[in-house]
Parts: C-alpha cells; structure tokens; sequence
C-alpha cells in the first residue's frame, strides 16, 4: 500500500533528480519539449524539499552528493 505523501510525489512524472555539492542550489526550468516547453522559471532547490515547477508541474529533488552544506559562506536565517 502507498501513503498520500508518497503518491504525491509520483502522480505523472518521475521527479527530476538535480544533484549537487551543497546543501542546496538554484535551478532553472525550461519546461519540457514543444508545448511543454516555457521561458525559464529560476528557484532554489533544497535539499529534502521537493519543488514542483507552478507552470510545468514538473517535480525536481535535490540529491547531494559530497559533503553538502551551505553554498556559500554567509548563512541565512531560514531555518527551522
Ligand atoms: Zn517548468
């Protein structure tokens, strides 16, 4: 049996796995091929925190690989 949460997560499309060194890391979305496709939509993606793009429904997650961690030195005060 599947949990709401975890239907959700599957309903059309497979999530875009995006990886990388940090923590997290802005992505673009160009949409898909043809009418799929739209000008591209620039957001951070963190880590554990699934996006879906709000024009292509398109799902992205982050998947660090390395050590992660913040991308740059400077924290911000978004957590928790
Ligand atoms: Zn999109």
């Amino acid at each position: 049996m599947l949990d709401m949460d975890s239907v959700l997560l599957y309903m059309d499309e497979s999530p875009a796995i995006i990886k990388s060194v940090y923590d997290k890391r802005i992505v673009g979305c160009p949409g898909g091929e043809g009418e799929d496709e739209h000008d591209v939509i620039w957001f951070w993606l963190e880590k554990g925190k699934p996006h879906e793009c709000p024009v292509c429904s398109q799902y992205f997650m982050l998947e660090v690989v390395g050590p992660g961690g913040p991308p740059d030195g400077h924290g911000d005060d978004d957590h928790h």
